[in-house]
């Protein structure tokens, strides 16, 4: 089992980055890490509209704005990836990724436009997705599927709404709130 997962976005733009960011952080509780950090430009917006999603569909999930990226990779006590074309293909190193995490947290970092070249020193591990040129949520959803054993996280605490599956139409339920 894989402990706790938190994703870094490095260099956010807020005109520019605005869908992308969003996309990394929705994608980062979809698929089960505990959070997003991000560094770059403070967007208050974005992180509204990320708590938005997880006040009505569950969490935990947490958001928050680091303004000095290397120091705090620096102080994380855990196991660092950074995501990127570079790097070494995942099928290689997924393995041993897994096991690390069983037993300790783990970071996982993509960037934005320009990644600085010290990130690639930092990381424990600089892993592709394939050494193509694509995109950080494609990079993160493949990333973190497999750091999970292909398992979906289907349990969010304290969600307000729940899709039930459909064949055609859309169903989604209001789900009670628990009184103590
Ligand atoms: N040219 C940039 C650089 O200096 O690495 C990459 C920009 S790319 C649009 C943004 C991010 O997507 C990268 O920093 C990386 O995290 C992720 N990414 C893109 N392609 C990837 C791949 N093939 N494997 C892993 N990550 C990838």
């Amino acid at each position: 089992m894989v402990a706790k997962v938190i994703v870094f976005r490095l260099g956010h733009r807020k005109e520019r980055d605005k869908r992308i960011s969003t996309h990394v952080a929705l994608v980062a509780r979809a698929f089960g890490a505990s959070g997003v950090i991000y560094s770059g430009e403070k967007d208050e917006v974005m992180e509204k509209s990320i708590m938005d999603v997880v006040e009505r569909w569950g969490g935990p999930f947490f958001i928050s704005y680091e303004r000095n990226w290397k120091r705090w990779l620096k102080a994380f006590n855990g196991v660092k990836v950074h995501l990127t074309m570079y790097g070494m293909p995942f099928q290689q190193r997924m393995n041993r990724i897994r096991e690390e995490a069983s037993s300790r947290k783990l970071c996982v970092v993509v960037g934005s436009e320009k990644v600085p070249s010290e990130l690639y020193r930092l990381a424990d591990y600089n892993i592709a997705i394939g050494n193509q040129p694509h995109s950080e949520v494609g990079a993160l959803v493949v990333f973190l599927y497999e750091l999970f054993d292909r398992n979906l996280k289907e349990e969010f605490e304290r969600a307000k709404l729940k899709i039930l599956p459909q064949e055609r139409g859309k169903k989604v339920v209001k789900l009670e709130e628990k009184t103590e």
